[in-house]
């Protein structure tokens, strides 16, 4: 119905998650309207993006141009302890919640039997080694609330408690059933000085 270089940019946009028809309209007016150089800058960063963004080697979370993401090269944090979450949104939360200093190590998704999602296409066998390498203290799960979250959880932890490490588990007050991701700071940071453990 629109010219075909802004039809196909609205298709795009609808393709998106949560951009609805009309949304995806909005957006490719807006710019239409928009200067050569904004629209030049949003294409230009999601080409970088997809360019540059790489994964940390030491905890799997996002990093650029395959370095060793900042938090594990920040030598002030306890390397004793190393939180769990699936997704690199997740980390952020919890670092924002500032109630926790050790480092991270990202699943990218969770175990969910019904879709075929197992331990192999998650990043576990990255968790082994490193907790294999030793002065691994206490692995902290900070899963979703969610059947997904408890059954990585339980794998998880039938894998690491053999290994000698303490495995907890952040306390409930996180929504059951809701995604981390929108957990407020504060009930997450309480959440994480409430956890408790699944080895005893
Ligand atoms: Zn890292």
């Amino acid at each position: 119905m629109y010219p075909e270089p802004l039809q196909d940019l609205i298709d795009e946009f609808g393709r998106l998650p949560g951009i609805g028809p009309k949304n995806a309209a909005r957006l490719a007016f807006h710019l239409l309207r928009a200067g050569r150089d904004d629209a030049e800058h949003l294409s230009t960063a999601i080409a970088e993006m997809k360019r540059r963004t790489t994964y940390c080697p030491v905890c799997c979370s996002v990093s650029a141009d395959g370095a060793t993401c900042a938090i594990c090269l920040d030598d002030r944090r306890d390397t004793t302890l190393i939180c769990v979450v699936q997704d690199p949104r997740d980390l952020t939360v919890v670092e924002k919640s500032g109630s926790f200093s050790g480092r991270y190590h990202v699943l990218h998704g969770a175990m969910n039997p019904l879709e075929g999602i197992g331990e192999a296409d998650l990043r576990i066998r990255e968790l082994l080694i490193r907790v294999d390498g030793g002065g691994v203290g206490e692995v902290i799960l900070c899963l979703n609330p969610t059947v997904e979250g408890d059954v990585t959880g339980m794998h998880l932890s039938r894998l690491l408690v053999p290994r000698g490490v303490k495995v907890t588990k952040i306390a409930s007050g996180v929504p059951v059933g809701g995604d981390l991701e929108y957990a407020d700071e504060l009930t997450l940071g309480r959440a994480i000085e409430g956890r408790r453990s699944l080895d005893a």
